[in-house]
């Protein structure tokens, strides 16, 4: 192998989690070889290929046992253990072990080759059983083969679990899952090839505060591991072996960000009002119950968006209800008498569980959020039973995501009466007059919103859909992030006429997607009257110190001249230049 050079190389990516880190970087090679090559073996040489197997056989346990002893130290729960106890179950299994062997020994072949062989026999047959079962244990047994093929071609198939020391964490692709699954502590940033800004795994990156700069195409093939990484996940820059000095430029641009936030800390306990006395009710997203904390830090008002869908990852079988309910109340007691908006499961786009595997072409159009609970009534109603019961516990109201007819509304509110009778027959409390609420994320949604208002109690805008959806561009593929316009003409329009159709029947709106904890977004909210916004935990300070900056009549006005440019650059420039009135000494101008 060639020395590994050490020139500075400067990436320029999608940053999508703020802050400044300077760290070793770990590269996680996640992508098995994709093309298993099939070669002869001499007779003499099987033996070998036998033995070159039961190697591989033997790393792959002893990786998985390390993974489960950490996960123990770590006191993860009983589920991520028992994943990994269904893998060495696999690993033991004597048919996939004898009928490898088999083929080298009587066919010749590599070992790669007969474990594929022998894999597509299994899932061949698991897959003409057609029961969910049987699919989840062949997903299982493709993953304990690609660990195996990793460790025959050489490959140590890394893992974030498998971090030991503090590290910039660089990946191919990071599931929601896998960024679900990172600590602080150990993760310091992360990058990766592919992704866009408003990914689920975006998302969490910036809800656990770990700075991340994503699309970044082949930053792993241009990173080593123990290579010295800068991260800035505002701008996106990523240098790699950096000089001493630009190290040191950096060390001051991140003392900076420190005394930035320390400064927003301030306005944690001030009300989000206008200097003309408009309230604005800043709210909290999670994904976790453990995020509460960050976002009561950062002076949340509430929940403003549950993603609940978060409870199904990470394991191996399904929330049952009473799981769903224990989850619910924590969070619900927690935040009271504050409001928290549960949003019903949104799985499918970003987002997979193995129970439910998914072979969609295209998978945000397919069958996600509420389209599969339709599918799956009994996940559902599990999950509306649980929020139910744990509406006695506090403020909780319901929200359904991906409504994009009146049909849809009324099919989930029926669910929501069934189970509602159920648990009436059944005594158990709940609160009756729970309110309902549905995201406008879908184009035709937003077009009948004044029809959708005479079904519900309240709206809240999901731009991070509304956006991939009207402009047709993939929220996760990094190819097409450049058409990701927040001011685009069509949505400020589609936006406006959701606030008119919410104000003219007089049900709250809000907005939950990512343009809500942007100040330059913000501001237009505002102006457009709007007054509830539900964001990330970091960003609610920097939108409070907009809130308290501002005139609700100046607002109103640049959001008026805001709604007559044609293009989304011009709005841009407008904005920006008006915030700075604002803003006389902000963050990103003299950063
Ligand atoms: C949205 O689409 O804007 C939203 C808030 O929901 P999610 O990001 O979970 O799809
Ligand atoms: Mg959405």
């Amino acid at each position: 192998m060639s020395e590994h050079r050490k020139d500075t190389i400067l990436l320029r990516g999608i940053g999508v989690s703020p802050g400044i880190v300077i760290g070793r970087a770990y590269v996680v090679d996640s992508r098995v070889p994709d093309t298993v090559k099939y070669c002869h073996i001499d007779e003499s040489a099987t033996d070998e290929e036998i033995k070159r197997f039961e190697q591989a056989l033997n790393t792959s346990k002893e990786q998985l046992e390390r993974i489960k002893s950490r996960l123990k130290e770590e006191g993860r729960g009983k589920e991520h253990i028992a994943i990994i106890d269904a893998y060495l179950m696999i690993l033991g299994d004597q048919m996939l072990i004898d009928e490898t062997k088999r083929l080298i020994k009587e066919k010749k072949m590599n070992a790669e080759w007969a474990l594929k062989e022998v894999l597509r026999d299994i899932v061949e047959l698991f897959d003409s059983m057609d029961d969910r079962y049987f699919k989840e244990r062949s997903q299982d047994i493709e993953h304990i083969v690609d660990r195996i093929i990793m460790n025959l071609a050489g490959h140590k198939r890394t893992s974030i679990t498998e971090i030991d020391e503090p590290s910039i964490i660089v990946a191919h692709e990071l599931s929601p899952t896998d960024t679900a699954q990172m600590s602080r502590t150990k993760v310091l940033a992360f990058l990766t090839d592919v992704g866009g800004k408003t990914s689920h795994t975006a998302i969490m990156a910036r809800s656990l505060e770990i700075p991340a700069v994503v699309g970044l195409e082949d930053v792993t093939r241009k990173v080593r591991t123990g290579d010295t990484v800068i991260v800035d996940g505002l701008t996106g820059a990523v240098i790699i072996n950096p000089s001493k000095s630009v190290i040191d430029v950096y060390k001051r641009r991140s003392q900076r960000y420190e005394q930035y936030n320390r400064m927003l800390h301030h306005y944690k306990d001030m009300p989000a009002e206008t200097l003309d006395g408009r309230r604005i009710r800043l709210l909290g997203n999670i994904e976790i119950a453990e995020e509460i904390n960050s976002l009561l830090e950062h002076g949340a008002e509430g929940i403003g968006l549950y993603r609940s869908e978060f409870l199904y990852l990470n394991r191996k079988n399904l929330p049952t209800e009473e799981e769903h309910l224990a989850a619910y109340s924590y969070v619900a007691r927690l935040m009271s008498p504050k409001p928290v908006v549960i949003r019903t499961l949104d799985l499918g786009g970003d987002k997979f569980i193995p129970m439910e595997p998914s072979a969609e072409i295209n998978p945000a159009m397919g069958l996600r959020a509420i389209r599969f609970c339709f599918k799956r009534p009994d996940i559902f109603k599990t999950q509306l039973r649980a929020i139910l019961r744990a509406s006695k516990e506090g403020n909780i109201k319901i929200m359904f995501p991906m409504i994009s007819g009146i049909e849809e509304i009324r099919r989930a509110k029926a669910y929501l009466e069934e189970a509602k009778e159920e648990l009436k027959k059944e005594g158990k409390r709940f609160d009756p007059n729970i309110k309902v609420g549905v995201m406008i994320e879908v184009p035709s949604a937003a077009l009948i919103a004044d029809l959708l208002a005479k079904e519900v109690d309240f709206f809240s805008i999901g731009t991070n859909d509304l956006l991939q959806y009207s402009l047709a561009i993939d929220r996760v593929n990094e190819h097409v992030a450049y058409l990701y316009e927040p001011f685009h003409p069509a949505v400020l329009r589609m936006i406006k006429g959701v606030v008119d159709s919410a104000r003219k029947y007089g049900i709250e709106v809000s907005v939950c997607g990512e343009m809500a904890g942007e100040i330059e977004h913000a501001l237009i909210f505002i102006g457009l009257g709007i007054e509830q916004l539900s964001m990330n935990a970091t960003s609610l300070l920097k939108v409070k110190r907009l809130i308290r900056s501002i005139n609700y009549s100046d607002a109103r006005e640049i959001t008026e001249k805001v709604l007559e440019f044609s293009t989304a650059m011009e709005v841009e420039g407008f904005v920006a230049s008006r915030l700075k009135e604002f803003y006389k000494e902000e963050f990103w101008s003299v950063y």
